[in-house]
C-alpha cells in the first residue's frame, strides 16, 4: 500500500499502526536474504512507536502527517539511539546522540530501520557499502542504484511504506529510476540539513522515496521547512506540495534539450523518455526542443567541486573524536594516518585525494575556479531554459539497472552515468524521478521532471499525470 493509503485506512479505524508496521516487518524478515537493504532493522523500536500512535490516534491525535506510518531512513540521517554508519567502518559503532532536524519532522513514525548506501554517499550503485551489497528487486542480479539504493530498494521490495533518501548528484532519482518507484529532490534549502552526514554541503539535500508521486507531497509536506540550525535552509512559508496533484497540464510547457538525448543514451531509455514527452503532449502539453550548451561540462565540475567540499567535511575523521580508530600507533600522524587508512574505503579515499589536489596551491584556478564558473553556465542555461518554459523532462540515467559486479572496476563509467542528474545539484532546482516505461529485458526506465526553485508542487503535478498516463 501506499503511504497516502495506509494513513487512510488508519484514519477510518480499519487499519492499525501495529498491524501495519506488523506486515512491514514479516516483509522485511522474508525478503532481507535476497534484498539486504536494510543496515540496521529496529523492530522493537517501531513496534512501539507503533502502539503509542495507535494510542495517540484513539485520542484524536497525531504527531505528525505520517504519525503511525513505517518507514525507513537512509543510514547518513542521524537518528538517536540508533547507529548511524554512513555505510562506513569509519562509523561502524557511531550512535548518533541527537535527531536530524528531519526526524524531528517526521515524529510519530514507525521506524523500520536504517538503509544501505555507498560509503558516504559517494557512488550510483550501493556497492560501495562496507557491509553489504544490495539487490535489485526487480531483478536481483542487478544493482539497485545508489547511493540510496537501500532506500529505493526497501521500497520497491515493499519493506518500508516510504523512505528518505539524501541526493548530492542523483543518489535520489537514479535508485528510484533503477528500482521503479518515485524520488523527489527537492529545491536546496527546502529540507533542512542539520543532522545529515555531509558530503558535500553546498549540493547534499534530503529527500523522498515513495511508491507514487502523491506519497512524494506527503513525504515533503512533513520534512520541508525552515530551520535555524541549518544556515542554508530558507526562510520561507510552504503551502501544500500535494496542492496541484490532479489538475490538468494543460498550455505546460516542458523543454526537451536536445543534449540530454545525445550520445550515450541507451536506446530503449531513449525512447520510453520520448514516449513519455508524447504522453505528456497528449495531455495538452507543450512539447518545445531546445538546448543546453553547457551540459557536457557539467558532469566535470560536479566531481571537482563535491570531491573538494567532501575532502573538507570528511576531515573530522581522525580517530580522535568519534568514530573508528586504528590500534598500534606510535604518535598522533600515525593515528591519524592508521585511522583514515583502514576506515575510510577504496572510494571515499579516492574522493578525499582529488579533492584535496583540486584545491591545493597551484591547481585552484585550473580545477575548482574553473569548476565554480561551469557551475555559473549551468545555473544561467537552466534559468534561460526555465524562464521560458515550466519544466524540463530528460532521462534520469543513460541505461536502466546494470547487473552487479559490471561497473565497479570502472570508476569514470561509473561517473559518467551521472551526468543527467547532477546539474540539477549544481543549480540546487528541485527535480523528481518517476518510472516511465520500461526497457527490452523489462526493467523500469526514470523520466526526470525539472522545474524552478521552489516548483514542486508544479513538477508533482506533472508528474501525477505521468504516472497516471504510464500506467495505462
Ligand atoms: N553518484 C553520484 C556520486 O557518486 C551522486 C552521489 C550522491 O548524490 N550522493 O557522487
Amino acid at each position: 500500500m501506499t503511504a497516502t493509503a495506509l494513513k487512510a485506512a488508519m484514519e477510518a479505524g480499519e487499519l492499525s499502526s501495529r498491524e501495519a508496521t506488523e506486515a512491514y516487518l514479516t516483509a522485511i524478515e522474508e525478503r532481507e536474504k535476497d534484498i539486504r537493504a536494510y543496515l540496521t532493522i529496529t523492530p522493537k523500536t517501531a513496534l512501539a512507536q507503533a502502539d503509542a500512535a495507535d494510542k495517540r490516534r484513539g485520542r484524536g491525535e497525531a504527531l505528525s502527517p505520517l504519525d503511525g506510518i513505517p518507514g525507513a531512513i537512509k543510514d547518513n540521517i542521524c537518528t538517536k539511539n540508533v547507529r548511524t554508519t554512513c555505510a562506513s567502518r569509519m562509523l561502524e559503532n557511531f550512535v548518533p546522540p541527537y535527531d536530524a532536524t528531519v526526524m524531528g519532522k517526521l515524529s510519530g513514525i514507525a521506524m523500520l530501520g536504517k538503509l544501505n548506501m555507498d560509503e558516504f554517499a559517494m557512488g550510483s550503485s550501493t556497492e560501495n557499502s562496507f557491509y553489504q551489497i544490495t539487490h535489485n528487486p526487480r531483478d536481483l542480479s542487478r544493482v539497485p542504484g545508489g547511493s540510496s539504493g537501500g532506500s529505493a530498494a526497501a521500497v520497491a521490495a515493499g519493506e518500508a511504506a516510504f523512505a528518505l533518501g539524501s541526493d548530492t548528484g542523483g543518489s535520489i532519482r537514479q535508485p528510484a529510476a533503477f528500482c521503479g518507484v518515485v524520488g523527489l529532490k527537492p529545491t536546496y534549502g527546502v529540507v533542512s540539513r542539520f543532522g545529515l552526514i555531509a558530503f558535500a554541503s553546498s549540493l547534499d539535500q534530503i529527500g523522498t522515496l515513495t511508491r507514487d508521486v502523491r506519497d512524494g507531497a506527503l513525504l515533503l509536506n512533513a520534512i520541508a521547512g525552515h530551520d535555524p540550525k541549518d544556515a542554508t535552509s530558507v526562510k520561507r512559508e510552504y503551502s501544500d506540495f500535494g496542492a496541484q496533484i490532479g489538475r490538468e497540464i494543460r498550455g505546460m510547457r516542458v523543454a526537451l534539450p536536445k543534449e540530454y538525448f545525445g550520445e550515450g543514451l541507451h536506446p530503449e531509455v531513449k525512447e520510453a523518455v520520448l514516449a513519455a514527452a508524447k504522453k505528456l503532449e497528449g495531455q495538452g502539453a507543450e512539447i518545445v526542443e531546445t538546448s543546453m550548451p553547457s551540459l557536457e561540462h557539467a558532469l566535470a565540475a560536479y566531481y571537482v567541486i563535491s570531491c573538494a567540499e567532501a575532502s573538507s567535511n570528511l576531515a573530522r575523521f581522525d580517530g580522535v573524536k568519534y568514530g573508528f580508530r586504528a590500534e598500534g600507533y606510535e604518535n598522533i600522524n600515525e593515528l591519524y594516518d592508521k585511522s583514515r587508512s583502514e576506515g575510510f574505503g577504496r572510494e571515499v579515499k579516492r574522493r578525499i585525494l582529488l579533492g584535496s589536489f583540486v584545491l591545493s596551491a597551484g591547481y585552484y584556478d585550473a580545477y575548482y575556479k574553473k569548476a565554480m564558473q561551469v557551475r555559473t553556465l549551468v545555473k544561467r542555461d537552466f534559468d534561460r531554459i526555465l524562464s521560458e518554459n515550466d519544466l524540463i523532462l530528460s532521462p534520469v540515467a543513460p541505461t536502466a539497472a546494470y547487473k552487479i559486479g559490471e561497473k565497479i572496476d570502472d570508476p569514470l563509467t561509473m561517473y559518467m552515468g551521472d551526468a543527467y542528474t547532477v546539474p540539477v545539484n549544481i543549480a540546487g532546482l528541485p527535480a523528481v524521478s518517476l518510472p516511465c516505461g520500461t526497457d527490452g529485458a523489462g526493467l523500469p526506465v526514470g523520466a526526470q521532471l525539472i522545474g524552478k526553485p521552489f516548483s514542486e508542487a508544479e513538477i508533482l503535478r506533472a508528474a501525477y499525470v505521468l504516472e497516471k498516463e504510464a500506467a495505462i
